[in-house]
C-alpha cells in the first residue's frame, strides 16, 4: 500500500483519538483485527495533553494531571514502557490537604504504616478506623478494581443504594456504622465513620476529587471513606516524564506498532447508516481528507461523549423515541473545573507546614470544614461561582519536581482547579467566562496566597483556563464537563449514559461506545479496556490473547518494586 490516506474499510473504526479511544484501538490491533481511529485535532489526545501554551519549555498539563495509568491493565499489556512513558512522582506524599492554622493532612502514596502514624498525631479513632480498613481492603483491592473499573457494569442506581450493596458490606468492616449506612450521603457517611472534623473535610474534597461527590448516595459516598486506602494502593499521584501527553504517545505509539492507523486532522461529520445499524463514517468537509467516507467491516467505537455521538454523529431524526429521551436527559452537570496554572521563579516552600508538605505531588485548598463541602453542593446546584473559590479538583506542585524537563532551568510549575459550574446565570450566561476569567483566576491566587503567599509571590506567569475554554477545547468535553457527563445519582453504572443502553453497547447495530460510560473515562484507561474487552468478545478475537492477562495494580506495584518499595497489604 503505498498511499497515505485511509483505505476504503477496516474492520474497526474508532471516533476520537483520546486515550480511551486509543486503549481500545490498540487491544482491537493487538487482537488482529484491523483499526483505523479518526481524530479531529492534529494532535491525538485532547483530554490528555501537554502544550507549551505559555513560554517555550513549560509544558502546561491541560487536562489529566493526576495519572492513574499505572493501576491500569493496559499498563502492561499494551507494554506502555515500552513505548515510552516513564511514569514520575515528587515525593511519598501524595496529597495534602492545608488548614489555615497551619496544619494539614497529607495521604502517603505508598506506605500504610506511615499513613496510620500521621493520623494518629491528627487523631487517634480515626488512624484507627484507617488500619481496620486498611487491612480488610487492600488484600482485596485488585480484584475489586477489576470489577468496578475494568468490567462492564453490573449494577445501575438502585442496586448500589439498596441495603445488600456495598454499604452493607462495610457495616461487616466496621460494625459501628449505622443500620441505614446504605440511605447516607457522602457527608453523613464520612461524619458516621469518622471523629475529626479535618481528617472529614480532606477526605470529602479528595472525594470530589475523586469524581465521588459527597451529597450522593451509595458508591459515591463510600469512595470518600476509602479514599486513604485508595490513594496508598492506587499509584495515583503521579506524572510522565515530559508531561500527560506521554500517555497519548506511548498509546499511539502501540497502535502504530502493531499496525493499526491513526488519521489526525479527520473531525468525524456523521455515521453511515444503514437503517439502524452503523456501517461507517463521513469525515468532515475540513477534515485533512474531506468528506472521506470510510467503511467499518465489523464495528465503530465512538470515542465521543454521550450527545456528540447519538445527537451529532447519528441525527437527533434517526433517535428512535426511547434513546431521544434517554439521550435528552443526560446530563453534563458534575466535574466542570477553572484552572490557574502557574510558572514559579523558584520550588514551593510551605511555611510553618510540615516540611514533607514541601515536596508532595498535590493538594487542595480553599476547605476549612464540612460546612465548605455543604457550600460547594448548594453554589453548584445553584449554578453560583463559588466565592472564595473551593480548590477540591486537585492543584499539583510537583510535575516539574518529579520531572525536571517540564519547565526550563530554575522555573518549576503548579495548577489549581477550582470547582465551578458551566453555566453562569447571575453573570449572563457560559459566555461570559471570557469576561470573568482573569478576575476569578485572581481570586483564586489571592485565596493561595492565605495559604502559602511564598509561592504566590514567586509567580512569574499565569494561565487560566474555564470550563467554556475545554469545551471549545473538545467538543466531546461537552459544557467541559471533565468526565464527561454527570456519573453519580441517576447516572450511576448501568444507567450511564442511559438506562437500556448495554454500554458500550448500543441500541444500533456494530456501534460500541468508549466514553459516557461506566466507568468514567480517565488515565486509568477504563472505558477503553471495557470497550475493548466487550468488542473483543462479540467478533470472536478475545480469547487466545496471551498477553492480555494483567491485572488492576499490578503494573503499580511492580514499578514501585524496581524502585525498592514494596507495598504492604496489611498494617501489623
Ligand atoms: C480539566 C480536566 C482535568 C482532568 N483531570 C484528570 C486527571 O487529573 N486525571 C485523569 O485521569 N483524568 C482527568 N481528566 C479527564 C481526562 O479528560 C480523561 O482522563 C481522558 O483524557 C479522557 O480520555 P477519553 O479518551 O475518554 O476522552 P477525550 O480525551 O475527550 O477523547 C475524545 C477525543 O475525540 C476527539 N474528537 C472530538 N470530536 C471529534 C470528532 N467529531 N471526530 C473525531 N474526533 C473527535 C477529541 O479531540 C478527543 O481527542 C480531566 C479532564 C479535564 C477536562
Amino acid at each position: 500500500m503505498s498511499h497515505s490516506g485511509p483505505d476504503r474499510a477496516y474492520d474497526v473504526i474508532v471516533v476520537g483519538g483520546g486515550i480511551n479511544g486509543l486503549t481500545t484501538a490498540c487491544y482491537l490491533q493487538k487482537s488482529g483485527l484491523s483499526v483505523a481511529c479518526f481524530e479531529r485535532k492534529l494532535e491525538a489526545g485532547a483530554g490528555c495533553c501537554t502544550e507549551e501554551v505559555l513560554h517555550p519549555g513549560v509544558k502546561v498539563n491541560l487536562c489529566a494531571c493526576n495519572l492513574v495509568t499505572l493501576w491500569s491493565p493496559a499498563y502492561g499489556d499494551l507494554e506502555l514502557e515500552k513505548y515510552g512513558l516513564e511514569m514520575l512522582t515528587s515525593s511519598e506524599w501524595g496529597m495534602f490537604h492545608p488548614f489555615l492554622d497551619r496544619t494539614a493532612v497529607m495521604f502517603h502514596s505508598w506506605d500504610p504504616r506511615k499513613q496510620y502514624e500521621h493520623w494518629k498525631t491528627i487523631d487517634a479513632h480515626d488512624a484507627e478506623v484507617f488500619k481496620t480498613l486498611y487491612n480488610a481492603l487492600a488484600p482485596g483491592m485488585s480484584d475489586a478494581l477489576q470489577q468496578m473499573l475494568y468490567s462492564q457494569a453490573t449494577k445501575g442506581p438502585e442496586e448500589a443504594e439498596g441495603p445488600e450493596g456495598t454499604a452493607a458490606m462495610f457495616r461487616h468492616i466496621l460494625p459501628d456504622l449505622p443500620e441505614n449506612a446504605h440511605e447516607l450521603t457522602g457527608i453523613e457517611l464520612v461524619e458516621a465513620v469518622y471523629r475529626n472534623d479535618k481528617i472529614r473535610t480532606a477526605l470529602l474534597t479528595n472525594g470530589v476529587m475523586m469524581g465521588a461527590l459527597p451529597w450522593n448516595r451509595g458508591e459515591d459516598a463510600i469512595l470518600s471513606v476509602i479514599f486513604p486506602v485508595i490513594q496508598i494502593l492506587n499509584s495515583a499521584t503521579w506524572t510522565a516524564r515530559g508531561g500527560s501527553h506521554a500517555v497519548t504517545h506511548a498509546l499511539c505509539s502501540c497502535f502504530a506498532a502493531h499496525g493499526g492507523r491513526l488519521f489526525t486532522g479527520c473531525p468525524v461529520d456523521s455515521f453511515v447508516m444503514e437503517g439502524d445499524e452503523v456501517q461507517g463514517v463521513v469525515l468532515s468537509k475540513h477534515a485533512v481528507y474531506p468528506e472521506a467516507e470510510i467503511h467499518a467491516r465489523r464495528a465503530v467505537v465512538s470515542n465521543l461523549s454521550c450527545h456528540p455521538t447519538f445527537l451529532g454523529l447519528i441525527g437527533e431524526e434517526k433517535l428512535p423515541d426511547p434513546v431521544k429521551e434517554g439521550v435528552h436527559a443526560y446530563r453534563y452537570d458534575e466535574g466542570m473545573m477553572f484552572t490557574n496554572y502557574w510558572v514559579l521563579d523558584r520550588p514551593p516552600r510551605w511555611e510553618g507546614y510540615p516540611p514533607e508538605l514541601d515536596r508532595a505531588y498535590g493538594f487542595n485548598f480553599g476547605l476549612e470544614s464540612v460546612d465548605d463541602i455543604r457550600r460547594m453542593e448548594r453554589n453548584l446546584a445553584n449554578d453560583e461561582l463559588p466565592s472564595p473559590p473551593l480548590v477540591a479538583g486537585l492543584s499539583v506542585q510537583g510535575f516539574s519536581l518529579a520531572d525536571p524537563t517540564q519547565a526550563p532551568e530554575g522555573q518549576y510549575t503548579a495548577m489549581s482547579w477550582a470547582c465551578v459550574p458551566y453555566e453562569l446565570p447571575a453573570h449572563g450566561g457560559p459566555e461570559k467566562w471570557d469576561e470573568i476569567r482573569e478576575s476569578y483566576g485572581d481570586e483564586v491566587d489571592r485565596l493561595l496566597a492565605r495559604y502559602n503567599p511564598g509561592m504566590m509571590d514567586s509567580v512569574v506567569a499565569r494561565y487560566c483556563n474555564s470550563p467554556l475554554d475545554y469545551y471549545r477545547k473538545n467538543p466531546s468535553q461537552t459544557f467541559g464537563a471533565t468526565r464527561s457527563g454527570s456519573a453519580g445519582g441517576r447516572w450511576y453504572g448501568t444507567a450511564r449514559p442511559f438506562p437500556g443502553c448495554g454500554a458500550p453497547r448500543t441500541p444500533f447495530g456494530k456501534l460500541y461506545l468508549s466514553n459516557s460510560i461506566w466507568p468514567v473515562g480517565t488515565s486509568t484507561l477504563g472505558a477503553g479496556y471495557v470497550a475493548a474487552t466487550e468488542v473483543a468478545k462479540d467478533l470472536g478475537v478475545r480469547e487466545g490473547q496471551d498477553w492480555w492477562r494483567h491485572r488492576p495494580l499490578e503494573a503499580g506495584i511492580e514499578v514501585l518494586r524496581r524502585r525498592g518499595i514494596e507495598i504492604e497489604l496489611g498494617i501489623a
